[in-house]
């Protein structure tokens, strides 16, 4: 028989399982449920990931990002608090190596003041030093809200209270098709239908084609970014006491690589953004034919290879060229050495490319048919998860009304 839910949201990732959550806690009694095409939640960005709590700095003013990582810092902070997560407010340092940096770093600092953050600071050369004793820069800015946290940990945290709530988590139940019939979306998987009066799409890397299966014409594609980690060995972590990050280039939508205290231990160096040819690419020898088609097809990717092609080639060259990467490390902790890295693991960013070849820099959702589609949540997400799952709820109650009194919401039974 066909399963019935008031809400599916596809993919178990940190933003669709904290969609899920907030869909229970305001609506108790109109069961949601998570369909994950893996055997486990969280194994793609959730589970591959820098583990850093974002202060929102980096962010334009009134974007969404800027909105939703402040007001995300806040929510996931508490919840981790009241669910016994564990994280660290350990404060990060932002270092300009030159002083053609400066002008970055200052208008940096006033994004940050204008987003609202507590207790920055400009640091000269030698405050730098009293955070980061090895680092270099000729000035810094001082982060205090940022922290690090193990995403997939918070993942499970919110798949457990929505189960505790009555949802339903279905891993390995792959969306294959998606039907609209009246006011009912239909769900089919490998595991059978489930049928729904509203639909969210939280499909991470593979979005833009569950909104293709819906039937929404969204002018997007998910183009893969893989960012490669480096672990400083054992001995050398006293070169690291946070997080220490460059000033990013503002012509490209990734923080520049850097050095990343980890919450359960450790310290990362990375990730660089490399165009995977596959979705799922974790490795250098990751290709899929499908994957690289998708892209290669889409009249926006050639425009975007144009513009960014030498900083393309480049990142290519510093993903093979260990001592080009520990190049770009040594501007922030000139003593680091090639030996004093190992190889660490990986991940691949969904980044979405408009038609008109453009990398799009904030979160993006649509509407279309009874279906939400979250089509860009690139980092901060993990961050601001729970202030996008507000939104998201926000959004679906606007397009149907107060869900009790929308007849097809009616307190379905799940069988
Ligand atoms: C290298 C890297 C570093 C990052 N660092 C940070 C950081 O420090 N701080 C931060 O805030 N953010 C960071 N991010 C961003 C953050 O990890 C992501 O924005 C966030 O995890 C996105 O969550 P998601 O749920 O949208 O996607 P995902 O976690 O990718 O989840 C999507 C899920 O959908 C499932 N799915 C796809 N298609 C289907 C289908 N047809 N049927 C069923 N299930 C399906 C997938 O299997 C997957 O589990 C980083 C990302 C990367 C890659």
């Amino acid at each position: 028989m066909r399963k019935k839910a008031s809400l599916v949201v596809v993919g178990g990732g940190i933003v669709g399982l904290a969609t899920a959550m907030e869909w229970s806690a305001r609506y108790p009694d109109l069961p949601v449920v998570v369909l994950e095409k893996e055997r486990e939640i969280a194994s793609h960005q959730t589970g591959h990931n820098s583990g850093v709590i974002h202060s929102g700095i980096y962010y334009k003013s009134g974007s969404l990002k800027a909105q939703m990582c402040v007001a995300g810092v806040a929510l996931l902070e508490r919840f981790c608090e009241e669910h016994g997560v564990p994280f660290e407010s350990c404060g990060k340092l932002i270092v300009a190596t030159s002083n053609e940096e400066l002008p970055r770093l200052e208008e940096l600092f006033r994004r940050g003041v204008g987003n609202g953050l507590q207790g920055l600071r400009m640091l000269g050369r030698e405050e730098i030093r009293e955070y980061e004793p090895h680092a270099a820069g000729v000035r810094g800015i001082h982060v205090p809200v940022t922290g690090i946290i193990d995403y997939a940990r918070v993942a499970k945290a919110y798949a457990a209270v929505i189960l505790e709530r009555g949802g339903e988590i279905y891993c390995s139940s792959e969306a294959r098709a998606i039907s609209r019939s009246g006011n009912e979306t239909v769900v089919e998987t490998n595991t059978g239908e489930i049928e729904t009066a509203f639909l969210v799409n939280c499909g991470g890397l593979h979005s833009d084609r569950l909104s293709r299966m819906a039937g929404a014409k969204l002018d997007l594609t998910i183009v893969p970014f893989r960012g490669e980690y480096y672990d400083l060995a054992k001995d050398k972590e006293l070169l690291v006491r946070g997080l220490i990050y460059p000033v990013p280039d503002p012509r490209f939508p990734f923080l520049g690589v850097h050095f990343t205290r980890r919450i359960g231990g450790g310290v990362e160096a990375g990730p660089n953004a490399v165009l995977a040819l596959a979705r799922e690419g974790y490795n250098k020898q990751s290709f899929k034919a499908k994957d690289v088609l998708g892209y290669a097809t889409f009249p926006g990717f050639w425009i975007m290879a144009a513009k960014y092609g030498k900083v393309g080639v480049e990142e290519y060259y510093r993903s093979w060229s260990k001592r080009a990467f520990v190049r770009s490390l040594q501007k922030l902790v000139p003593e680091i050495t090639e030996a004093d890295l190992v190889p660490g693991g990986s991940g691949v960013r969904a980044q979405a490319l408009s038609r008109r070849g453009k990398l799009i820099d904030d979160f993006s959702f649509a509407y279309a048919d009874g279906v939400l589609h979250v089509c860009n949540v690139p980092s901060p997400a993990a961050t601001a998860s729970l202030a996008i799952a507000k939104y998201v709820t926000d959004t679906i109650v606007r397009h149907v009304g107060d869900p009790h009194r929308t007849a097809s919401f009616a307190a379905p039974a799940l069988d």
